[in-house]
């Protein structure tokens, strides 16, 4: 055996971290120079990182089950340096009464064996931790949309209900402006045929023509409460008719309503 197939075997129980320190330097040193011996290195170490780190986990021999077993390194070091000698000055004297190697690799292996099932087993726990961050993402998304949606909702009935807001009666309901928010607040409107929604118009100050708002359909007691965007303080008239879904360019039928801001 050439120095080099030594090395090789030695690898395997330097990665475990249990070769003696004369031993593990002449590795050490031998895997700065040999690529073979470098690359055998590298594919062993993230499997004993994972035995070492993980949660350890092995074979359960009655049920075949994962379990974890936290004694499982410890016994594997325990073997692994019974394996190899401990009391040797240098590295010539310890290759000539160094005992049989196989064991090492036997170790080494089994030590993959249990990295894989320790992998597979943190692979399956990943996977619900990945499904749990994404659901408390979505949860997180969903109590924003619902923090936006209240805010929205106290600033609605704060310009509703304000002292201060101008109210606008017209059939069914009224329009309310406070400051320069709009809105279109109706109480008992008609539920549009099938096919057909109301929409909002708006005349600006100086215009000659109605500008198409936002569409909406009332509940089924008939109350819409709904806030048109556009700056009020800027808005002549409000019209209300009833549209194709999707709404029109122009009104298509005669206005539910239109009722001029002063
Ligand atoms: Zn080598």
């Amino acid at each position: 055996m050439n120095g080099h197939d030594a090395m090789l075997e030695d690898v395997a129980v330097y990665a475990l971290g249990a070769l003696p320190r004369e031993q593990a330097r002449a590795v050490r040193e031998h895997l700065a120079s040999c690529a073979e011996c470098a690359a055998e290195y590298r594919r062993l170490k993230p499997a004993v990182d994972a035995v070492a780190y993980s949660a350890e986990a092995c074979p359960d021999a009655a049920s075949g089950a994962v379990v974890p077993n936290p004694r499982l390194k410890t016994r594997i070091m325990d073997e692994v340096r019974r394996s190899v000698p401990t009391r040797l000055s240098n590295v010539g004297e310890m290759r000539a009464v160094r005992p049989i190697v196989w064991p090492a690799y036997a170790v080494a292996a089994a030590c993959l064996a249990v990295a894989l099932i320790t992998t597979a087993f943190n692979i399956s726990l990943n996977e619900e931790l990945h499904q749990t961050e994404a659901q408390v993402a979505q949860l997180g998304t969903h109590a924003k949309m619902l923090t936006r949606q209240v805010a929205a909702q106290n600033t609605e009935l704060v310009d509703l209900t304000s002292s201060d807001s101008q109210h606008y009666a017209v059939e069914d309901g009224e329009v309310v402006r406070h400051g320069n928010r709009l809105y279109i607040a109706m109480d008992s409107m008609g539920t549009p045929p099938r096919g057909k929604v109301y929409q909002a118009w708006i005349m600006r100050k100086g215009a000659a023509k109605m500008t198409p708002s936002v569409t909406f359909m009332p509940d089924r007691k008939g109350i819409a409460v709904i806030h048109v965007p556009t700056q009020a303080s800027q808005v002549a008239e409000v019209a209300v008719s009833m549209e194709p879904e999707g709404g029109s360019k122009q009104p298509t039928s005669k206005p539910t309503f239109i009722v001029k801001l002063t």
